[in-house]
């Protein structure tokens, strides 16, 4: 059987009761199939970057999977179905978000998925939960670069 990989995961929402959208997936990560969450950051109230609507919700979480890195977005698309996600366009207001920010250490680059998450390093909203629960590997620099962008934690 495969060695467990640790994943970061980036939730988020901005539709509806956001708040409850994040609390619920982080609840239907720890239940997916051969994945438990080992840590997850608090919730972060942050402004729409290059999107329309409300504040977003967000949060990051690690997991320990067996999936594979495709496996683990498939599963994560189905959570963002469930909770009700339609794409009428790119950025536009969504009920939730799940990308997969890193899987170990593996580089992937694939029409479907591109791992590490290719923005993560411009977004306050990933990098300062990420920052929470894994100090590691987020730099002072990184965070730094960020520093404009509004993020208050939210409970
Ligand atoms: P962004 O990726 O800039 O945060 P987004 O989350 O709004 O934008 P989506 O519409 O959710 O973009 O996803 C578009 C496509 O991105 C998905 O169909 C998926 O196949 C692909 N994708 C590539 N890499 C990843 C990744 N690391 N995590 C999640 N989706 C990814
Ligand atoms: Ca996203
Ligand atoms: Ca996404």
């Amino acid at each position: 059987m495969r060695e467990p990989v640790t994943a970061y995961i980036a939730l988020g929402a901005n539709l509806g009761d956001a708040p409850a959208a994040v609390k619920a997936a982080l609840q239907a990560l720890d239940a997916l199939p051969q994945t438990r969450v080992l840590a997850r950051s608090s919730l972060y109230r942050t402004a729409p970057v290059d999107a329309q609507g409300p504040d977003f919700i967000n949060a990051v979480a690690a997991v320990a999977t067996r999936l594979t890195a495709q496996a683990l977005l498939q599963s994560l698309q189905q959570l963002e179905l469930s909770a009700g996600r339609e794409r009428p366009s790119r950025n536009a207001p969504r009920t939730l978000d799940l990308d997969l920010l890193l899987f170990g250490a593996a580089h992937i680059d694939s029409p479907a998925l591109t791992v590490p998450h290719p923005r993560m390093a411009q977004r306050a909203f990933v990098l300062v939960p990420l920052a929470e629960i894994a100090p590691g590997l987020v730099s002072a620099q990184q965070l730094a670069a960020v520093a404009g962008q509004r993020i208050t934690r939210d409970g």
